[in-house]
């Protein structure tokens, strides 16, 4: 589709079939979470949540409370898992029938405390582990303690975090995670008397571990499109593409600089191109000073100098091309976000789930 302006568009298409890509992968008895945190990965939550839900996935899983009250408001029905709860947050996560994730005995306090001041015996939560990343999550040693306060209120699922998934120089650490979340759960379940549904893998551990899916997968990255391995291209389709127009064309002189403080100077008599769109757009500075390249009329152009908050200028002096014309950051055909994001040293989740509201979408089935 071509764009007039600075444009996201969101390929439902695609996202169907990375869904139906990544549900190959585990049994039909698996339930399959979306991961639709920070605004879809920066696409949409709401287009892209109300379209896994058409499509049948189980759950949605957001990382922050307003992420989900936004999706209830918007009518979303099937069940939301909240990640990263904070103390404030149990009331209106009741209100609104999300279910938290209870990963300290912090947060464990003020999910009993509102369910006391509203009157609730049971309400479903999930209860984290920590088993290596160390980031949140309840521990081991904590389960006798735990067990005793969470044994009238037991937990709709236990789940876990794999910190190095994608990565098969690390299977060793991946299956040291594996086996503390097994050895976990049995120590867990002989202390509630009942056995225990639980998730554990993200996407590429759907991708790589498929063994240990147990009673449901959580996938965010894969469904927009990366499976964090070359391997997986031909089958994920990316989701969003980002486009824009040249604004302005400027031809400079050898010696003349472009942007703020000087970022670049020609070596040679050149032609810029200026485009809409900046660092406060989601294109951040590390991608300035001849890092990222952008495609015009399939060609690699450079960006030149330092990116500005809401405009950039690239390199287009080889490059047939005039005001008006494409200029493609990322598609889902011939450059990917995560081919753009690597030229910066960065990942296409940092890239996409940074791309600024600020930018029109459009959705495309
Ligand atoms: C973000 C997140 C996911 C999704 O991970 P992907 O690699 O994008 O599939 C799954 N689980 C948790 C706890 C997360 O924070």
């Amino acid at each position: 589709m071509p764009v007039k302006e600075t444009t996201v568009e969101i390929k439902l298409k695609n996202l169907k079939n990375n869904l139906e890509y990544l549900k190959s992968k585990i049994t039909s008895k698996t339930k399959f979470m979306a991961v639709v945190k920070a605004f879809s990965y920066g696409s949409d939550s709401r287009v892209v949540s109300q379209e896994l839900e058409r499509l049948g996935v189980n759950y949605l899983a957001v990382a922050y409370t307003q992420e989900g009250v936004d999706l209830r408001k918007f009518g979303i029905k099937i069940p939301i898992l909240i990640l990263h709860p904070q103390e404030k947050d149990f009331d209106n996560i009741i209100e609104n029938q999300l279910e938290p994730s209870i990963y300290s005995f912090r947060i464990l306090s003020f999910f009993i405390k509102a369910l006391k001041k509203k009157n609730k015996t049971s309400y479903p939560y999930h209860i984290k582990f920590n088993t290596g990343l160390n980031r949140i999550g309840f521990l081991k040693k904590d389960i006798h303690k735990l067990s005793k306060l969470i044994k009238s209120n037991l937990p709709k699922y236990l789940f876990s975090h794999l910190g190095a998934s994608e990565d098969l120089n690390e299977k060793k650490y991946t299956k040291k995670q594996i086996e503390e979340f097994i050895s976990i759960d049995k120590a867990l379940e002989i202390e509630l008397e009942t056995p225990l549904k639980k998730h554990l893998l993200n996407t590429s551990g759907i991708l790589n571990y498929s063994d240990y899916q147990f009673d449901m997968v959580r996938s965010g990255i894969g469904l927009y499109g990366f499976g964090n391995d070359i391997k997986f291209e031909k089958n994920l389709k990316p989701v969003l593409t980002l486009k824009t127009i040249i604004s302005q064309i400027h031809e400079i002189k050898k010696g003349e600089s472009v942007g703020y403080n000087k970022g670049f100077v020609a070596k040679t008599n050149s032609v810029i191109a200026t485009l809409p769109i900046g660092h406060a757009d989601g294109i951040g500075r590390q991608y300035g000073n001849e890092k990222g390249e952008v495609l015009i009329e399939n060609k690699m152009a450079k960006i030149v100098g330092n990116v500005c908050m809401d405009m950039l200028m690239i390199d287009v002096t080889n490059i047939k091309c005039e005001e008006g014309d494409e200029v493609v950051f990322f598609d889902d055909k011939s450059y990917s976000a995560e081919e753009f994001s690597k030229k910066a040293n960065t990942i296409s989740y940092e890239l996409i789930s940074s791309i600024s509201r600020r930018i029109k979408r459009v959705v495309s089935r």
